[in-house]
């Protein structure tokens, strides 16, 4: 047997994601290899083994054990028994709107019972100033909601709403299907009325019978400050709508932030290079130091070196996710070799070296002297 995989990898997840994370992840993969959607070999296999990590990350108990003795739980936990499906065998899933179902839908396992509407997933780009600063952005959506005139249904009236006439009202219907075992008897969600139990004999004219209509509606989100490429905003109830009265899908909102021509960033952190002359280097100075809050004085010390890097605390980003501290801002000193002098400035640099030179203390006589004895 294969070893098996860690269930957070399974997933696509790094050790420590939260529910959310997790549900939203066991979503999307679950989606994507239900046998009734995907054909391709192995997708069986692989639907099992996301079920098996999602019914014990989704479960607070199996999930703490799990995180703390991985399979090896001396309290016998998980071991080899299937997770979700495990009992039934393959033969035994129900239909994927069943699975979503089970999952995400109060527990009720009929398609006509109220469903979760989708996520919704969006790109963002934004400037630098807006990400360190927060903003407000307006962004369109177009998303399905259910339709009003006929309530979901899809007819144009009560009356034209008859019921399944294949299933007989319950959604579900027997079906005998050649498996590698033999043969089996599935149960499997309506072909004619997708699991509704009820079928339309006229359709609603405002929705062409699909009980949903597309709207575009403008949605302002708040972005909180300290927002990095890559993450993301989650808006609770700004998906799709649900079905059958189920809540809505959230809007996931990804952000990609800008570069600025001189701060980086580095997590809450920003990173600034700046320009310093020889004599400011090796005399010290005190400069004013661009950050986002405004320029700040900077003590450049005596002797800095080229690479030093000096921290103006609390002048980095506030964290998106709450709290009230700030990273620090890095400056990175960059020492400047003149190539151009003017009159003045050469006459100083050559008075300069032949004081180094009767001192005998410039860095060129330090290192040709720790050669002395080789040349004698
Ligand atoms: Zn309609
Ligand atoms: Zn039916």
């Amino acid at each position: 047997m294969a070893a098996k995989r860690d269930y957070y990898e399974v997933l696509g997840l790094q050790k420590g994601a939260s529910d959310d994370e997790i549900k939203r992840a066991y979503r999307q993969m679950a989606k994507k290899y239900h046998p009734d959607i995907n054909k391709e070999p192995g997708a069986e296999e692989k639907f099992k083994e996301i079920n098996e990590a999602y019914e014990v990350l989704s479960d607070p108990n199996k999930k703490a054990r799990y995180d703390q003795f991985g399979f090896e739980d001396p309290t016998g936990g998980f071991g080899g028994q299937g997770g979700f499906g495990g009992q039934g065998g393959f033969s035994g899933f129900g239909g994927f709107d069943d699975i979503i179902n089970s999952f995400f839908g109060g527990g009720r396992r009929q398609s006509n019972g109220p469903r979760q509407g989708d996520d919704v997933e969006k790109q963002m780009t934004i400037t630098f100033e807006e990400a360190v600063f927060g903003c407000k952005k307006k962004i369109r959506l177009s998303v399905d909601e259910e339709c009003i005139q006929c309530g979901g249904s899809g007819a144009a009236s009560k009356n034209d709403i008859k019921t399944c006439t294949k299933c007989n009202g319950r959604g579900r219907v027997y079906i005998r299907q050649q498996t590698i075992f033999g043969t089996s008897t599935v149960e499997s969600v309506c072909p004619d009325c997708r699991g509704k139990g009820k079928t339309v004999t006229k359709k609603c004219p405002e929705c062409n019978g699909t009980g949903r209509v597309r709207k575009t509606k403008d949605v302002e989100i708040t972005i909180p400050a300290g927002i990095q490429t890559g993450m993301s905003l989650r808006m609770e109830g700004y998906g799709q709508s649900g079905y059958n009265g189920g809540m809505p899908g959230d809007l996931y909102i990804q952000f990609n932030v800008q570069e600025h021509p001189n701060f980086k960033r580095n997590g809450q952190d920003i990173i600034l290079e700046i320009p310093l002359s020889v004599a400011q280097a090796a005399l010290g100075d005190t400069i004013n130091v661009p950050t986002i809050d405004g320029p700040v004085d900077l003590k450049i010390p005596a002797g800095t070196q080229p690479g030093t890097k000096l921290r103006l605390k609390g002048r980095g980003t506030k964290n998106p996710k709450g709290g009230s501290g700030r990273g620090d801002q890095y400056v990175i000193c960059n020492v400047l070799v003149p190539t151009s002098l003017s009159q003045e400035e050469k006459k100083l640099y050559e008075q300069l070296k032949a004081t180094e030179k009767t001192e005998k203390k410039s860095p060129w006589d330090k290192f040709v002297n720790g050669f002395k004895n080789l040349f004698k």
